[in-house]
């Protein structure tokens, strides 16, 4: 006798495209227009029980029981800041645990999507890359943080940014589904221009992207304009030092479908935030047209780095800005909360090693 239980490991619908939900229909022996009906409950109504979507052929029902999964983290922290910066920690069926932050803006949020659990890339000044990492997140886990989103929030996401744990173009083809699940008119339908995935640097990755045209925007956090600083920081500088990464990013600029470039420099005092280096910076990005972002350093428990002082951070940007750059200083957001990367679910397994949690 056939079961109606899905197994464990059974795709969710979360993490389909609409060509693999007409697939499915196939499969299941419908009409291929049943698949924009699935494509509108799961994402416009955000169903997650396939019972609750009405009026689909009863052989659908039923394929679908026994072939798609459900997802639905559990919601195991939550932090808000007093300037609104909301920040939830998520906990997938095998108990792994991962960040999303929504940081608001006027009459909007933007939201940090993580693509893995922990990271690899190691770099020097990231408390993700403390623990290491654990393992790539699905399509449908990175979904289902923007889903958990519209139910914990009352304003709507209009912005996402790949900038949350791990490092993107490590998990590209994963990380490439959920942009296109998250762009797909009928699925959530973001614009292309305001969804980011940012970088450190994997420059094969970043002509994969231009090769495949992602409908996104590139960020690359670039940190430093000299190889011995920027290997200093982040080691996979010595894999694809800066002048290759600068040509992949001119090549991106370049490319038909013409998405903007955003360069990440992290300010750290005393390593890379002296005008000798935002002199460098301007030479590097000439002519490119980038935005840069600079992100004076967070501090965080037993890092080596600190936050240069006001007057750095403003000479350097007004360096920038005389160039011609377009420039914007990102303070970090919710500093009690936890806002680094990482922070929350780092203070979280402190808590509970002291107070053991169930
Ligand atoms: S900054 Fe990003 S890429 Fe670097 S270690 Fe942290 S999560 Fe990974």
């Amino acid at each position: 006798m056939q079961s109606n239980s899905p197994d464990n490991n059974a795709p969710a619908l979360i993490g389909m495209e609409h060509t693999d939900l007409v697939a499915l229909c196939h499969s299941a022996g419908v009409k291929p227009v049943h698949a924009d009906r699935l494509n509108a409950w799961v994402f416009r109504h955000g169903v997650t029980d396939i019972h609750d979507i009405p009026e689909l052929p009863q052989n659908l029902y039923g394929y679908l029981s026994r072939h798609v999964g459900q997802l639905n983290p559990d919601c195991i922290a939550n932090q808000i800041a007093d300037d609104g910066t909301h920040k939830i920690l998520l906990r997938m069926p095998d108990g792994k645990e991962v960040e999303t932050v929504l940081i608001p803006g006027p009459g909007r949020l933007t939201q940090c999507i993580s693509t893995q659990v922990g990271c690899a890339v190691g770099c020097r000044f990231c408390l993700t890359a403390t623990a290491g990492l654990t393992r790539n997140l699905s399509a449908a886990e990175m979904v289902s943080q923007v889903m958990l989103a519209r139910k914990e929030s009352e304003i709507g996401v209009r912005n996402l940014v790949l900038m949350g744990m791990g490092e993107p173009l490590h998990n590209y083809d994963e990380v490439a589904r959920f942009i296109r699940i998250v762009t797909d008119p009928m699925g959530l339908a973001f614009s292309p221009r305001r969804v980011t995935l940012s970088t450190s640097g994997l420059v094969p990755a970043i002509y994969r992207m231009i090769e495949d045209a992602l409908p996104c925007n590139l960020a690359v956090s670039l940190n430093a304009t000299t190889d011995k600083i920027r290997s200093s920081i982040m080691p996979i500088n010595s894999k694809y030092p800066i002048a290759e990464l600068m040509r992949a990013v001119r090549n991106y600029i370049g490319a038909k479908s013409r998405k903007r470039v955003l360069i990440e420099y992290i300010m750290l005092k005393g390593v890379n935030d002296s005008i000798d280096d935002a002199a460098r910076l301007c030479a590097l990005l000439e002519g490119l047209g980038c935005t840069v972002n600079l992100l004076p350093f967070n501090p965080f428990p037993g890092t080596a780095y600190q936050r240069p002082d006001d007057v750095t951070v403003s000479k350097f940007h007004a360096h920038l800005s005389k160039a011609g750059l377009v420039v914007v200083v990102r303070e970090s957001r919710g500093d009690e909360i936890s806002a680094a990367c990482g922070q929350l679910k780092t203070e979280v397994t402190e808590r509970r090693k002291r107070v053991p949690v169930a």
